[in-house]
């Protein structure tokens, strides 16, 4: 279930709901002031099995991630699958993980600057032609890189 978060401007509050999308449409007041909430994003996916569901209902073999839009074996799995595409759940939403975060990208960015150098030397090694290019972009990014990366289908052969 999506966990919903609703603002009151009559006193500021902020809440959080667990509900479906359909409760999410009904009307809230403020607990605080009785104010009209005012719905805000839904931010993050909400994982039973996590937060210590045992009704089964998830089944043995995984269930279904409304983060992710597909089935996942187990939280682990999804936490990985939620951290490649740069999704943090809301329990581990911490200051190490912003600051892993904005590494990660500082890091791809200094990665981009320099494979972008080592295309440009590639071009210059082997002329800006369709074959020099071709040549330059294969040795900029080898199969085994991109696989590293999981860009690339590890069957896939170099
Ligand atoms: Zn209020």
């Amino acid at each position: 279930m999506p966990l919903y978060c609703f603002h009151c401007y009559g006193c500021d509050a902020d809440w959080e709901y667990l509900q479906s999308f359909e409760e999410s449409k009904e009307e809230h007041l403020c607990g605080h002031c009785s104010e009209k909430l005012q719905k805000q994003t839904s931010i993050f996916a909400f994982t039973p099995s996590r937060w210590g569901d045992m009704t089964g209902r998830y089944g043995v073999n995984g269930y279904y991630s409304e983060a992710l839009g597909r089935h996942v074996a187990s939280p682990a799995v999804e936490d990985k699958l939620c951290e490649a595409k740069g999704l943090v759940r809301v329990s581990n939403y911490n200051e190490s993980v912003i600051t892993n975060v904005i590494d990660k990208s500082e890091d791809d960015h200094k990665e981009h600057l320099k494979d972008m150098e080592t295309y440009n030397a590639n071009i210059k090694k082997y002329g800006d032609d369709k074959e020099g290019k071709g040549r330059a972009i294969a040795e900029t990014y080898s199969v085994e890189r991109l696989q590293e990366k999981g860009l690339l289908d590890k069957s896939i052969k170099g």
